[in-house]
């Protein structure tokens, strides 16, 4: 039997022809009508001004909070539940982390916590110089809560929408709810350019910087001139072409994923899924579940793993990553406990009845549930 992968590329032949039609065409590197094409779709369904396509979502979230004034020396709040690469972005910067955690109604920012890290702040004449808020596993944060705290102190919001492009927040798209919005097209997230970014936001002007900092920061005269340090950041028309592909074919995925998520709770009866508050219209990235304890959720992925099926602990919180063991976090054991018991489920666009059938049965199995 083949193995299932987590969340692999969805890809056919729509994405094959686009790819070698930009190649056939001479649009290889770096620029083309493709990049065009796929910025301008991307900004048509989200209704707003401005996208740049980059290298990859963690390239989009540097140029993101460079965009927004982040400076060396300047503490940035980000979400502790999340990838690594919310949190590395801060650093490329010269900044410093200060982590956040998550509620329990969505799993994303908890804005009480982020509404208490924000006064002490203020009082200590600390504020961040900027907010990273993720859109966890495809569903968005609670933007207005947050929105209307960052707003009391100025402080600009990059939303790190890596995981959900296609998502919603009563009825606004992911990726328009912050200042600057940042997606990824790795090839494990809900569309692929096999790798890449792009960074949106509704100001023409923030946009013009992002795309000259990803081009080395070249002036606009024929020699080559430089007054900033720029970046190689640009995303290849021929991955561009690829992502206008899979882009116009969004819809059809998240449905797919969405019937995932439904195949699962329907075979899980009694396992606690991610929640979905009422103003939240997730694009269903992955599937996460939520065992009675580690033992059990370990059990679980073992006996995927022995059958050829890869699932995953949901992410590990940055306040517990050695590697950012010295930063300031606001935690209230939230994402701890959800790092502890929770697993991502296999949630690839092409998984069928079969496949969810033999998934669930050893889900029960290994959790002592059968
Ligand atoms: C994948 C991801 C990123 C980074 O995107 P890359 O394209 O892999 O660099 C950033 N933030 C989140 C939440 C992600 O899931």
């Amino acid at each position: 039997m083949t193995r299932i992968h987590l969340s692999p590329p969805f890809v056919g032949d729509a994405e094959r022809d686009a790819l070698l039609a930009a190649f056939d065409d001479g649009w290889i590197a770096p620029v083309g009508p493709e990049l065009d094409a796929f910025e301008r779709a991307v900004c048509e369904r989200l209704g707003c001004t401005s996208a740049v396509a980059l290298a990859s979502g963690s390239a989009a979230l540097h140029l993101a909070l460079l965009d927004v004034g982040v400076r060396p020396g300047d503490d940035v709040f980000v979400s502790t539940f999340t990838v690594a690469a919310s949190a590395n972005a801060v650093t490329y910067c010269g900044a410093e982390p200060v982590f956040i955690d998550s509620d329990t109604t969505s799993w994303n920012m908890n804005p009480e916590l982020l509404g208490r890290a924000l006064d002490a702040a203020a009082q200590a004449g600390r504020l961040p110089a900027a907010l990273v808020v993720v859109d966890l596993y495809g569903q968005c944060a609670d933007h207005d809560e947050i929105e209307a705290l960052c707003r009391r102190y100025e402080v600009p919001i990059v939303e790190d929408a890596a995981e959900a492009l296609g998502a919603s927040y009563r009825g606004r798209p992911a990726g328009t709810l912050g200042d600057v919005g940042v997606f990824s097209f790795n090839g494990n997230k809900i569309i692929t350019t096999s790798g890449g970014g792009m960074l949106v936001c509704d100001d023409p002007d923030v946009a013009e910087r992002a795309r000259y900092l990803a081009t080395q920061a070249r002036q606009p005269v024929v020699h080559y001139e430089h007054t900033d340090v720029g970046f190689n950041y640009r995303m290849s028309n021929l991955l561009a072409a690829l992502g206008a592909a899979q882009f116009a074919r969004l819809d059809e995925i998240i449905e797919r994923k969405q019937t995932i998520r439904r195949g699962y709770e329907a075979r899980l009866d009694g396992l606690e899924f991610m929640p979905t508050p009422e103003w939240s219209s997730p694009n269903h990235w992955l599937t996460c579940v939520l065992f009675d304890d580690r033992a059990q959720r370990d059990s679980v992925m073992r006996g995927l793993a022995e059958a050829d099926i890869e699932a995953r602990p949901l992410w590990k919180p940055m306040h517990l990553q050695p590697v950012f063991a010295h930063a300031p976090a606001h935690v209230d054991g939230t994402s701890e406990f959800l790092f502890e018991r929770g697993l991502c489920l296999p949630s690839g666009a092409g998984l069928d009845e079969h496949d969810l059938d033999r998934i669930c049965d050893l889900v029960v199995a290994h959790s002592g549930r059968g």
